[in-house]
């Protein structure tokens, strides 16, 4: 018997609420009662995105408890404060998108020193994330069960061993027999009792993943799937059940990420939805630390958490499971966020591993690949139009005209996923570009292509860009301008489209180009799916990388392209 188990357990308090009803369950023991609960830790995390070394920027801080702005993440840190948060009652848990939109030092082996740190660390089960299926449901089970990688073969590394931890699913099947593609769950033995864990990832997975990741793939509605699966748990016992979903919902910035107060959205939809069975919901997806509380279909609070992303929060969660009943006693769950702070000794066997990796990547990493003249940045100058975004657009055009015959291209502004800076920390010197930064800023490793839309298609593409649900505004490259006048209704903003300074007509024919992301139809551009004569070109990085070594030094393009009325 374990002395934690008695000195955590609330055996006392909870005969003493019910001092009938519970005593006949005491044993008659020879020196002390069996404690009737036995303490339970979960430890989770979230949107790791590959972030091996300790996230710059405004991804490697957060807001702490206190309110104050904090550096945070790390995997070295992460070790360290996992290592002080652990007990042996602890299973360490997570809630997809570990791997996928990774830092160059992970996403250049295929995330395999991301999921080999995982391991380091324990990780013992995760929900499935959309990320994961960037590179397609194959690459994940090879991720999962071990061997090289088909076209680029072993890593320094050596051979890939595989994970020890499964991703599960839940609600992603298998198109042709309706089978499940992953395991839904995954059951753990923490001191005697058996804990479940029931695995979701968004519905709207296909629409915010390349077509060909998701190919051959269904994802349902993840409420029914779940409680499709806790009934199947139940029914062999297992009645803690934990959901680990990758989904979440919105907080307004700079809460405490102990607070709750969020936007319901699909991430509350869900946690109310779910059977009663179930005792917790751990989220992700959102990017968000949050701890809430929402009530069950039975009307019992219960815990709905997210825990940021990049390594930057773990989230704790202690409860007790009852062995007479096997469940979790739901009014003992305690949940908290916890900063992964960088004040704490860096692991040293994590440190060294990461710098291996470091050391392995630099090669390609630390390649100057071309150089600007002055800061080129994401954010929106003008009505949703980037600097950055205008020269990646134009990139992609470059690289597309020959083969593609493409036109115009336009780039998706959530694919910019950082500035290009002018001031190096390095010894590259200053406006000096490198093959790491680009990729900072162009991670995906999408295709691009290019495909025919009439004039009228077009049209009604770049209306798309306005709805109800969302402003997304594609970058364009420097051969299309138009007007948008966002004081008429989503429909009907968009005039004076011209290509190459010609006004385009309803009948034109015009080679789009743009990634294979968009072109699938993703972010809600539906009319690109429309698109004929579909050439697949180059990778998105290269075609940066070639337009940035061919153009060199290149001054932060003007935001003219659109003109906005508002
Ligand atoms: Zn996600």
């Amino acid at each position: 018997m374990s002395l934690i188990g008695l000195a955590v357990g609330p055996a006392s308090a909870t005969s003493s609420h019910h001092p009938s009803g519970h005593q006949s369950h005491q044993q008659p023991s020879h020196h002390h009662p069996e404690p009737k609960t036995v303490p339970v830790r979960l430890l989770s995390i979230n949107d790791f995105h590959g972030n091996l070394e300790a996230p710059t920027g405004s991804s490697g801080r957060i807001t702490d408890e206190t309110g104050t702005q904090v550096d945070a993440g790390g995997a070295a840190y992460l070790a360290t404060h996992l290592k002080q948060m652990r007990n042996k009652n602890s299973v360490v848990v997570a809630a997809g998108d570990l791997i996928g939109a990774s830092p160059l030092i992970s996403a250049a082996y295929h995330d395999e020193p991301t999921v080999a740190l995982l391991d380091k660390l324990g990780l013992a089960t995760s929900a499935v994330g959309n990320h994961e299926f960037d590179e397609g449901i194959d690459e994940l089970n090879r991720i999962m069960k071990g061997g090289c990688h088909p076209v680029d073969g072993c890593s320094p590394a050596g051979t890939w061993k595989g994970s020890s931890f499964d991703y599960l699913a839940a609600n992603v099947l298998k198109e042709k027999n309706d089978d499940y593609a992953l395991a839904p769950y995954y059951v753990k033995k923490i001191n005697g009792v058996k804990v479940g864990f029931i695995g979701l990832v968004t519905q709207t997975t296909p629409t915010i993943v390349t077509a060909a990741g998701i190919k051959g793939l269904k994802f349902t509605e993840e409420v029914a799937a779940a409680n499709k699966v806790s009934r199947l748990l139940a029914r062999q016992g297992v009645k803690a059940q934990v959901v680990l979903m990758h989904e979440g919902d919105q907080v307004a910035p700079n809460q405490s990420p102990d607070a709750c107060p969020n936007t319901p959205g699909a991430g509350t939809r869900i946690a109310q939805g779910l059977d009663a069975q179930v005792d917790l919901v751990i989220s992700g997806h959102s990017h968000q630390a949050y701890i809430c509380k929402t009530k069950d279909p039975a009307g019992r609070d219960r815990y709905f958490t997210q825990g940021s992303s990049f390594g930057r929060v773990i989230t704790q969660i202690d409860f007790q499971v009852d062995k007479k009943t096997d469940d979790i006693v739901r009014s003992s769950v305690v949940a908290d966020n916890h900063v992964v702070t960088r004040t704490v000794t860096p692991d040293p066997e994590i440190t060294a591993f990461v710098q291996t990796w470091k050391d392995r990547v630099s090669v390609v990493a630390n390649k100057p690949i071309g150089s600007i003249t002055a800061d080129i940045g994401r954010g929106s100058t003008n009505g949703g139009e980037s600097a950055l975004g205008d020269l990646i657009a134009d990139a992609q055009l470059e690289a597309t005209k020959e083969g593609g015959n493409a036109e115009i291209a336009l780039m998706n502004p959530g694919g910019v996923r950082a500035d290009l800076t002018f001031a190096q920390s390095g010894s590259e010197g200053n406006g000096v570009v490198t093959y790491g930064e680009a990729f900072t800023v162009q991670p995906f490793n999408n295709l691009m292509q290019a495909v025919t839309l009439t004039g009228a298609q077009l049209d009604a593409l770049l209306e798309q860009q306005w709805t109800a649900a969302a402003t997304r505004v594609l970058q364009p490259s420097a051969t299309l301008t138009y007007t948008a006048d966002l004081t008429q209704a989503f429909g009907s903003r968009v005039s004076g489209i011209k290509v190459n300074g010609v006004p385009v007509t309803d009948t034109q024919q015009i080679r789009v180009a743009a990634n294979n992301f968009l072109v699938g139809g993703g972010d809600g551009f539906s009319v690109f799916t429309q698109g004929t004569d579909l050439w697949s070109g180059p990778l998105d990085i290269d075609a940066l990388v070639t337009y940035m070594g061919a153009h060199s030094p290149i001054a932060p393009p003007v935001t003219n392209r659109l003109t906005v009325i508002q």
